[in-house]
C-alpha cells in the first residue's frame, strides 16, 4: 500500500533517505534539490574539518597533512580552500564542500527465503569453509579464510551469503583489485538472481541506490557508513588494502556497529598469521584445491649471473632451455621477471627464438587485450612483472621466475605466482621453476608454506 502521493515531501523524504542509507555522499553526487536536503532528516558535515589546526577528511578519514593541499576556490572564494588529495579519485572534498549521510543502522532490507540459484557441489575442504561461514554469520565477529590459490573461494561464500539473506543483511564483498569486482559480479548475479546486486569501482555507472549486495573495490567503500552486517575483505593481504590505513578503516567504517568480517587469502600476512596461529582469530584452512590435487612444488634452478648476462644481451643458458622446452609443447607459459627496465631489455632477446612472446606489465596500456589474447592461447608466452601474481586463471599453463632471489618476489608473491599452474581439473600439475642467482628466505619460504598445505590437504 502506497500512503504518500508521489511528490509528498514524506515520499521525497523517503526517496532520499533510502538512495543516501548506508552512505556518505558529496552534495554534487545526490540528484536532490537544495529544498528537498533542507526538509529531509540527512546529516550534513563539512568535507574538511580542522581539528586543533590539523585537517582531517570526513569522508577518507586521512589526517595525514602532507595529504591536504589549498586551491584557490570557486565555490567558496577563498584563495586558500584546502582539499584532500587522498581520495581525490572519488571526487574533490574541500573544506566548503558537504557531505551528506544517514544512518543505516536500522534499515532494513528485503527478506529473501532460498535465494540461491546454485546446482554445483562443493569439495568436502569447500564445505568446511562453507560450514564455519554459516557459523559465523550468526555469531559475528571476524572470520579468516585461509584457502589455497585454486580452492575456489567463490563457492564457498554462497551459502553463507543465502543464509545473511533470509536475515534481510546486506552484504558486501570488498576486493583490492577492479579486475576482480568484473569477474566477481556477473557470477553473484547469476546465483542470486533475485536479490539487487551492484558492482561498484572506478568509473563505474551506478547513480542508483545501490543494492543489497555489493561487489566493491576496497576504495569505494569511502562513500559508505554503518552499512553492511557482513564485509568480505577478499585477498586482504594485496596492495593498495594491506598497506593503507585508511582503506582498512573505510572497511570498518563501511560496517554496521555488530557485523560480521570475513577475511579471504592464500597468503595471509604475518599480522594476520599470528592472530590466527594464536587463536586471537578464528581461521579455517583450506589447503586442498577444489578438484582435489596438491598445489605443484615450484623447482630451484640455479642461473648463476643471471644478471650480468642479460646485460651483455644474452639469454641465461637454464632459461633457454625452459623456453626451448615449452615451445615443444602444447602448453602456455608465464615468465615473471623483477622490474619493467629489465623486462624491456630482455623482451627482444626472447622475441628472437620465441616470435610469438609477448611483454605486459602494470603501466602498458594493452594490459587487458594482451591478457585476453594470452587466454585465447593466441599468445603462447607472457613475460610480466607482479602484477599477474593473483587472478588470471589459463589452462595448461608452465611458470617460471627469473631473479627469484630478488625482494620483489617475496614470499606471499611467490605463493601467488606458483598458484597460477595446475589450476585445471583437466590439468593439475603445471611445471613451476624458480630460476635464481642465489637462494632467498623467501624462496625457502615460500616452498615450505606450499608443502606444508600439501601435506594438511592429504590429511
Ligand atoms: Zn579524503
Ligand atoms: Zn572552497
Amino acid at each position: 500500500m502506497n500512503f504518500f502521493d508521489e511528490t509528498s515531501p514524506d515520499r521525497i523524504n523517503e526517496t532520499l533517505m533510502r538512495f543516501l542509507y548506508g552512505r556518505i555522499l558529496l552534495r554534487e553526487e545526490l540528484p536532490f534539490s537544495d529544498e528537498e536536503l533542507r526538509d529531509s532528516a540527512a546529516v550534513r558535515s563539512a568535507g574538511v574539518l580542522r581539528v586543533n589546526g590539523r585537517f582531517v577528511c570526513n569522508r577518507c578519514e586521512n589526517n595525514e597533512q602532507q595529504l591536504f593541499a589549498s586551491f584557490s576556490c570557486f565555490r567558496c572564494k577563498r584563495e586558500s580552500c584546502h582539499y584532500c588529495r587522498h581520495c581525490i579519485m572519488m571526487g574533490r572534498v574541500s573544506e566548503c564542500s558537504e557531505l551528506f549521510e544517514a544512518s543505516s543502522e536500522h534499515e532494513t532490507w528485503p527478506v529473501h527465503n532460498s535465494s540461491l540459484s546454485w546446482e554445483g557441489t562443493l569439495s568436502p575442504w569447500q564445505a568446511k569453509g562453507s560450514e564455519a561461514i554459516l557459523d559465523a554469520i550468526d555469531k559475528k565477529g571476524e572470520l579468516l579464510i585461509w584457502a589455497v590459490c585454486g580452492a575456489g573461494k567463490t563457492e564457498i561464500l554462497f551459502r553463507g551469503i543465502e543464509k545473511a539473506l533470509t536475515l534481510g543483511e546486506r552484504i558486501c564483498i570488498a576486493t583490492p583489485r577492479t579486475d576482480v569486482v568484473l569477474e566477481l559480479a556477473p557470477r553473484i548475479k547469476d546465483v542470486f538472481p533475485e536479490v539487487k546486486v551492484s558492482a561498484l569501482y572506478g568509473g563505474s555507472e551506478e547513480k542508483d541506490c545501490p543494492g543489497q549486495i555489493i561487489i566493491s573495490t576496497t576504495h569505494q567503500l569511502y562513500r559508505f557508513k554503518q552499512a553492511f552486517n557482513t564485509v568480505i575483505v577478499d585477498e586482504v593481504d594485496a596492495f593498495p588494502y594491506s598497506y593503507e590505513q585508511t582503506l582498512q578503516n573505510a572497511v570498518k567504517k563501511a560496517a554496521r556497529t555488530n557485523a560480521l568480517f570475513i577475511y579471504l587469502t592464500a597468503t595471509p600476512d604475518k599480522k594476520l598469521k599470528k592472530r590466527a596461529e594464536t587463536g586471537k582469530l578464528q581461521h579455517v584452512k583450506i589447503p586442498r584445491r577444489f578438484h582435489g590435487r596438491p598445489l605443484p612444488v615450484p623447482k630451484f634452478k640455479s642461473s648463476w649471473n643471471w644478471h650480468k648476462e642479460l646485460k651483455k644481451g644474452k639469454l641465461p643458458k637454464p632459461i633457454l632451455n625452459w623456453l626451448r622446452t615449452l615451445q615443444e609443447t602444447d602448453r602456455s607459459g608465464f615468465l615473471f621477471i623483477p622490474s619493467i627496465k629489465l623486462l624491456e631489455t630482455f623482451l627482444p632477446s626472447i622475441q628472437n627464438i620465441f616470435p610469438s612472446a609477448e611483454s605486459v606489465h602494470s603501466e602498458d596500456p594493452n594490459r587487458k587485450e594482451k591478457v585476453l589474447r594470452f587466454r585465447n592461447k593466441e599468445i603462447k608466452l607472457l613475460v610480466t612483472t607482479t602484477i599477474l601474481e593473483r587472478g588470471v586463471t589459463v589452462p595448461k599453463l608452465d611458470v617460471a621466475v627469473l631473479g627469484a632471489e630478488e625482494d620483489i618476489f617475496t614470499e606471499s608473491a611467490l605463493v601467488q605466482i606458483a598458484g597460477r599452474a595446475g589450476r585445471k581439473a583437466d590439468d593439475t600439475n603445471g611445471s613451476v621453476t624458480f630460476f635464481h642467482h642465489v637462494k632467498s628466505e623467501a624462496m625457502n619460504r615460500a616452498v615450505r608454506q606450499i608443502n606444508l598445505m600439501n601435506k594438511e590437504g592429504g590429511k
